[in-house]
């Protein structure tokens, strides 16, 4: 299982599929991809290995040149599209490794509050509680940071929203994820080969951190909230 991520100055489907690619040797069930494209975020998912996922891009391409993308390893919920990743509810697209442990509470929380899981996954409920966040007025970044206080678990997360094609937020806690810094691309990935192809230098985020990831670069902060410094390096990749 794996995530990629990038903001990007090219199309990036093509990009993230061969990101996926490379994380291809950790396994898993089924894949997909979503983009923001003239603001708009959309998303394709197929079961089975990247080559169905590139067939489906074939006859329904996804422009755009911000996106994130992801293999799944299903924990919760049978390898089926609709439980593939991205989830998306209203403005927010979230890709996944690992277990939401207190999804069963958040979910009766949300269900309570009338919002309805439509996946047998963990994961949907990281999205609705993004969107429910959002719908209650809050910006992407404080939506994410909401919602991140109230997972438990261990995972690696990252988020693009609709309407923002310059910003992708990621959070590792327990799953590793590296930061790859390009010449005004950025990109996210669950190790450094993954990025390989687009850069070599990479900051890890440390447990507990998240990242506001843009164009420009990336603020980290720690899991206090605070702003962190992580060191950039040089990863050596043998491709
Ligand atoms: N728990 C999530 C799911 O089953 C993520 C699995 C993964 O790490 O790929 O969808």
């Amino acid at each position: 299982c794996g995530i990629v991520g990038v903001l990007g100055n090219h199309e990036v489907a093509p990009i993230l599929v061969e990101a996926l690619k490379r994380l291809e040797y950790r396994g898993y069930d089924s894949a997909g991809i979503a983009t923001v494209n003239q603001g708009r975020l959309d998303r394709r998912r197929a079961v089975g290995k990247l080559v169905n996922l590139s067939d489906l891009l074939v006859h329904e391409p996804l422009a755009g040149k911000s996106g994130i993308g992801h293999t799944r390893w299903a924990t919760h919920g049978a390898a089926t599209v609709t439980n593939a990743h991205p989830h998306r509810s209203g403005p927010v697209a979230v890709v996944h490794n690992g277990i939401i442990e207190n999804f069963r509470e958040l979910r009766a929380e949300l269900a309570e509050a009338g919002i309805a899981a439509e996946t047998e996954t963990d994961t949907e409920t990281v999205a609705l509680l993004a969107r429910r966040f959002m719908d209650q007025g809050m910006a992407p970044r404080e939506a994410a940071r909401a919602t991140l206080a109230r997972l438990e678990g261990a995972f690696a997360l990252l988020f693009l929203f609709d309407g923002e094609e310059d910003l992708m937020i990621a959070a590792r806690k327990g799953s590793p994820l590296a930061i790859g810094h390009g010449d005004g691309e950025m990109f996210v990935g669950s190790d450094a080969i993954a990025l390989a192809p687009m850069t070599d230098r990479i900051t890890y985020l440390e447990e507990g951190d998240h990242a506001f990831v843009t164009r420009e670069g990336v603020e980290i902060f720690d899991a206090g909230g605070r702003r962190a410094n992580r060191d950039l390096t040089r990863i050596r990749v043998d491709q």
